[in-house]
């Protein structure tokens, strides 16, 4: 007799022969057997896009390789619900991205790659959005570039993790050598420069290691907080930097902290690397995020509908690789299900994101923001007054409170003064159907959206 694991495992297996590695791992990552009686088999799922899948296209395979080894099973029901623990290896949105990047061949991931200058072609000035988060760091570089040596030198950028400091770097990079191939330039991140640095003293090789690195025009470390600590390697970054600097060759560093916060970074190199421009880039606001989704989006030719674009936008604020993350994850979705999600399947699509705590919010701020933008009291909307003013932010509330929170329909009546659960669904209909032909009032709710989920971050 199989356990449970046991045959859903030959099942997995016998399905796995019958479809590309990425389909089997996007409909079956996190499914289980849960139980099973004498007819039926319960499999649980991670969601219901995954259910739905299963039931309408595999059912009858699956039902097949089941009875394979247990013949008098007669129906398989599937049920939404967390996978055991030690199965618990990605979620949907994880699988749509892992989709995305094993129907990616590998060589395509290395063509953009330059072998001379270790930089990457894709990141230029032109894909660079600037916003108020990065308009000094972006000014420096691009002074930089024209100025080589001999203006801001060092130029170190620093900023949280994925806000454009490599994009930054790797464009000055992609400028330089476009405009001149005779000049030397080298990107190199801190954590790789320390491994060839280990890697030459243990082959006896550090001379070469450090002349080559002494010839360049244009250097540039990444992440060079990753240094802090290492006796060996400050001792070489601190002679690279003097042999270069001395020779007005262009030295750029970035850091996700400035040099004075850098710990045991040796004082000498702190003080050269605050010798020169110190720009830091910050997260963008939302009008600079939507700009960068349309420019990505543009870049992989793939059109956002609006209302997408404005929820992306709205609910990831920290950071633009997430935001990349977020489209690629729409762009892989529409791939496999060959249409654009809805605004439903974008939230279930986006699920890990936006429950990461600083991007919840709480009946609380939602009914505090909507007050606040239509300069009522917060006492008129949640009361059974009757003024005409209070009507619609009324209606707006409920809508939010059923888009951003978990509430049920009565919930949200009892939040505000009481009122029947029909009138509430009433309001959110009411408000779903403006929004799809009023333009300013679907602004207005972008706005609103922003002083609910910036209202955390202060
Ligand atoms: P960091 O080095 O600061 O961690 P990256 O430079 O790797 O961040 O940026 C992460 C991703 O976000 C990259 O794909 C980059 O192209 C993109 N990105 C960041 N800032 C911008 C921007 N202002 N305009 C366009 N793309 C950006
Ligand atoms: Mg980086």
């Amino acid at each position: 007799m199989m356990t449970n694991e046991e045959l859903w495992k030959a099942v997995l297996g016998e399905m796995e022969l019958s479809l590309t590695r990425a389909n089997f791992t996007t409909w079956f990552k996190n499914t289980s057997i849960i139980s099973k009686d004498k007819n039926a088999v319960l499999v649980s799922v991670p969601n219901g896009f995954i259910k739905e899948w299963l039931e309408n296209k595999f059912n009858k395979r699956i039902l097949q390789s089941i009875r394979n080894h247990s013949p008098e099973t007669r129906e398989i029901k599937y049920t939404i619900g967390r996978p055991k623990v030690d199965l618990v290896k990605q979620d949907l949105s994880k699988m749509i991205l892992d989709a995305e990047l094993e129907d990616k061949p590998e060589a395509d991931l290395d063509k953009d790659l330059d072998k001379a200058t270790n930089l990457n072609r894709k990141y230029s000035f032109d894909s660079f959005v600037v916003g108020s988060n990065n308009e000094l760091a972006h000014a420096a570089a691009s002074a930089v570039t024209k100025n080589l040596g001999r203006l801001y030198n060092p130029l170190f950028l620093y900023g949280g993790v994925g806000l454009g400091k490599t994009h930054l770097l790797q464009a000055i990079g992609n400028k330089i050598s476009s405009e001149n191939r005779e000049r030397r330039v080298f990107y190199v991140p801190a954590e790789k420069f320390t491994a060839e640095m280990v890697e030459c003293i243990r082959n006896k090789t550090i001379e070469e290691f450090k002349n080559r690195y002494s010839k360049l025009d244009l250097l540039m470390i990444d992440d060079v907080q990753f240094i802090a600590g290492k006796e060996r390697t400050q001792d070489i970054v601190f002679s690279t930097f003097n042999e270069l600097y001395g020779k007005n060759k262009q030295i750029i560093l970035s850091s996700d902290r400035p040099p004075q916060a850098i710990p045991a970074l040796e004082e000498r190199l702190r003080s050269r690397f605050q010798g020169g421009m110190v720009a830091d880039v910050g997260a963008p606001e939302f009008e600079t995020r939507l700009a960068i989704l349309k420019l990505k989006a543009s870049e992989k030719n793939y059109e956002l509908t609006p209302e997408v674009l404005t929820y992306i936008a709205t609910h990831i604020q920290k950071n633009v690789r997430e935001l990349e993350g977020a489209l690629n994850r729409v762009v892989a979705f529409s791939q496999i299900y060959n249409k654009a999600p809805d605004l439903k399947e974008v939230k279930n699509i986006l699920n890990t994101y936006l429950s990461t705590p600083y991007r919840k919010t709480s009946p609380q701020t939602i009914l505090k923001s909507v007050a606040d933008f239509y300069s009522i009291s917060l006492a008129d909307l949640v009361k059974r007054s009757r003024k005409k003013e209070v009507v619609k932010p009324r209606q707006i509330a409920m809508f939010l409170l059923r888009e951003e929170t978990k509430l049920s329909f009565p919930e949200i009546g009892q939040k505000l003064g009481g009122r029947d659960h029909s009138t509430v669904i009433h309001a959110c209909e009411k408000i779903r159907g403006e929004v799809s032909v009023d333009e300013p009032l679907k602004q207005e709710l972008v706005l609103i959206k922003e002083r609910i989920y910036n209202s955390f971050d202060k």
